[in-house]
């Protein structure tokens, strides 16, 4: 299992981390099988979309809009970020991708996103590619 340690700068943030998880997978002798991106926090997500400008800031407007700051979540008396956690939960901690020729066979416009929730801080992803 790889790493990717992150700094994250604003509290809601889209990070692509497509290169780094490419470069780990080439890293490998797998030829075929599965890449499993997991990211070790309650207040992050793993998605797979499009990078593109526009679209990273309408899923920001898409989080604040469906899970708002401060809605009287029992869990913001102890720590203020109950937000963070429903996001994380709706977006999922992890992806699957499955190797092929080497490579991730990922599409033409899909790419691998950290999303920050409760930034910024420091982020660990670990990158698995397993033989199968
Ligand atoms: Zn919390």
């Amino acid at each position: 299992m790889d790493r990717i340690e992150l700094a994250t700068e604003e509290s809601t943030e889209l990070i692509d981390i497509t290169g780094e998880v490419k470069r780990i997978v080439k890293s490998k002798t797998v030829d075929s099988g599965i890449c499993v991106i997991f990211t070790r926090h309650t207040t992050t997500g793993i998605i797979i979309n499009e990078n593109e400008a526009g679209l990273k800031h309408d899923i920001a407007v898409l989080l604040n809009t469906l899970i708002p700051k401060g809605k009287g979540y029992q869990h913001d008396r102890i720590d203020d970020n109950a937000h963070a956690h429903l996001r994380s939960i709706m977006l999922g901690s992890s992806v699957t991708i499955p190797v092929e020729n080497g490579t991730l066979a990922l599409g033409t416009w899909q790419s691998i996103f950290f999303v920050e929730c409760d930034g910024p801080r420091r982020r660990e992803v670990c990158v698995s590619v397993v033989n199968g």
